[in-house]
């Protein structure tokens, strides 16, 4: 076997739940279920950019996953298989066994099979492909919401980005918040659960990692959706079976696509200096 092949076997090759072909071949084989269609998602995650490079490597492999499970949880999709690409510098042993048992345990939680990838040598980057099911016509887009709906929000936005600012000591919060900011860090839970629960009950959803503003500051997993007053009741009842807070913080109304106003209890407009996150600007 070559040292490529016996690398992969030895830390991205661990038994499968399903029936997939896995990795081996030139290319996985996959049965969506009847009825369903598939939802596709790549994330890439770019060491400096993404992550820090002394990342503890078994959160990072955790992260790696449930960052691509999170898109597949605002389509309202089941996660069942996904591929991982990995750029390395350097073959470190304890380094990948660390980061494949943290990308496996998010697998195992949510039931994916890890199926086919590719490894190269090159800069630290790690992308990963997910495939979710959904019933056919049931996803939840970006563009259903109406005039009128209310905007919710799940668990607590926020709590990343106080983490990475006590990370570099950019603040210091206390024990207890530290732990809590730190995992939401390091260890987002994707709402998949939501997501499902959302079919049929949300006009629009999406999620909102690289900043609440900015997809309606940063690398918090929720998702941001849509819903008619109606549902109000039963979002609350969702929310308690799910142990998840749902937050309504604004409701949509007709103007240009994009344009979001942040307006107090009070009732005033306040101005907004960072939407979020942009690779580009
Ligand atoms: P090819 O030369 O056809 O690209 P590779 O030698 O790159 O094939 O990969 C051999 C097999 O190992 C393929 O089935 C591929 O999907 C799988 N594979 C490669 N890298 C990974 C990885 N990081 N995780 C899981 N499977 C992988
Ligand atoms: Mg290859």
């Amino acid at each position: 076997m070559s040292p490529e092949f016996e690398l992969i076997r030895r830390h991205f090759v661990r038994p499968m739940r399903g029936d997939a072909l896995g990795p081996g071949d030139d290319c996985a084989l996959v049965a969506p279920s009847p009825g369903c269609e598939l939802a596709v998602t790549s994330d890439m995650l770019v060491s400096g950019t993404h992550f820090l490079p002394d990342t503890d490597p078994r959160r990072l492999g955790w992260k790696t996953l449930a960052v691509n499970l999170s898109d597949l949880a605002a389509m309202g999709a089941t996660p069942r298989w996904v591929t991982l690409a990995l750029s390395l510098p350097q073959v470190d042993d304890d380094w990948l066994a660390a980061l494949s048992d943290g990308f496996f345990e998010c697998a195992y939680i949510y039931g994916v099979d890890l199926i086919g990838g590719d490894t190269t040598r090159g800069p630290l980057t790690l992308c990963v492909t997910a495939f979710g099911e959904v019933a056919t016509g049931k996803a939840l887009r970006r563009s259903g919401a109406h005039d009128g709906d209310d905007i919710w929000v799940s668990g607590q936005p926020g709590r990343a980005a106080l983490g990475l600012a006590d990370v570099l000591g950019r603040l210091r919060l206390t024990d207890a918040r530290r732990d809590e900011c730190i995992a939401a860090l390091e260890k987002p839970l994707p709402r998949v659960a939501l997501g499902c629960a959302l079919q049929g009950v949300a006009s629009a959803a999406i999620d909102v990692s690289d900043g609440l503003l900015a997809d309606l500051g940063g690398d918090d997993y929720e998702v941001l959706f849509c819903a008619p007053r109606s549902a109000h009741d039963s979002l609350r009842r969702l929310s308690e079976s799910l142990l998840l807070p749902l937050t309504r913080i604004g409701a949509m109304c007709a103007g240009c696509a994009g344009d979001v106003s942040l307006i107090d209890a009070q009732g005033c407009e306040l101005p907004v200096a960072h939407r979020g996150y942009d690779h580009f600007s």
